[in-house]
């Protein structure tokens, strides 16, 4: 029997291509690549001849295409899943033949590298003991008030990822729910030329995003809620208020 094989690519960075990926590129009898012309390129800019079997694998397809997949696997072959920058299966294609896998009974590993969530909660300065990753931010205004509202209480530090279309009505979002204050980091463009971490409370950001508007891509985390900040949500949600001044 062959495996399975998950490998993180760059998000920026060349140079933070593993020795693992680059071996595993050249060596895999298919790869299953989120955008085909985009594996080519990373096999190029790596110095890579990919020599086996090159398929496109994503969100549309990967649920069909997972089955034949892995009938490739259990006659030997090693089947790479990568996306176009980062951890697959991370807002990325890869979880279908994961599940199959292992329902089949069939190996499944992981080549592991760069990810924008985790670099950006390391960056952030904010407590990384225990976090919670949210995805995209909702595109939609009604649902991204209801998404920050579920999320007042949360006591981890939470990350989101972001497009810069929409980042200003975000932030005044985040402001509205979360407070001015609420410490949180807008990062981008990180491993690359132009990366950025911006630090402060939310307001301030919200500041510096009307003043000079990022480009790129990004990441932002949130401070969790302070025990005072979350007792308070809890109470007011449980219709207690005027337990509130005793706490202050
Ligand atoms: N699988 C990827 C990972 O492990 O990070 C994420 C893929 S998701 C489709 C793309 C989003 O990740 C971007 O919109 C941005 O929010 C974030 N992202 C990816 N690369 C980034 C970078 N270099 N700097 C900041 N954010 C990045």
């Amino acid at each position: 029997r062959g495996t399975v094989v998950l490998a993180a690519t760059p998000i920026g960075n060349m140079g933070d291509a593993s020795a693992r990926l680059v071996a595993l590129l050249g060596q895999a009898d298919v790869v299953a690549a989120e955008d085909t012309r985009r594996l080519y390129d990373l096999a190029n800019r790596l110095g890579v001849h990919v020599s086996g079997r090159v398929v496109a694998n994503h969100d549309h397809n990967e649920r069909a295409k997972a089955d034949g997949l892995l009938d490739e696997v259990e006659r030997g072959a090693t089947v790479l899943v990568v996306s176009d920058a980062g951890m697959p299966t991370i807002n990325d294609p890869g979880m279908a033949i994961v599940r199959r896998a292992i329902e089949r009974g069939l190996p499944v590993t992981c080549a592991p590298g760069p990810s924008a969530v985790l670099d950006a909660l390391a960056l952030s300065g904010l407590p990384t003991d225990r976090f919670c990753y949210e995805g995209f931010v909702p595109r939609k205004h009604g649902e991204r008030m209801q998404r920050f509202r579920a999320l007042k209480a949360e006591r981890r530090t939470i990350v989101f990822y972001e497009t810069l279309h929409r980042i200003a009505e975000t932030m005044d979002d985040l402001a509205g729910v979360f407070g001015p204050d609420r410490p949180m980091a807008l990062c981008r463009e990180l491993t690359k030329d132009y990366e950025e971490v911006r630090r402060g409370g939310i307001d301030q950001i919200r500041d510096t995003v009307i003043g000079n508007p990022p480009r790129g891509e990004m990441v932002l985390v949130i401070g969790g809620a302070s025990d005072e900040e979350a007792l308070a949500v809890e109470v007011h949600a449980g219709g207690r208020v005027m337990d509130v001044p005793q706490l202050a």
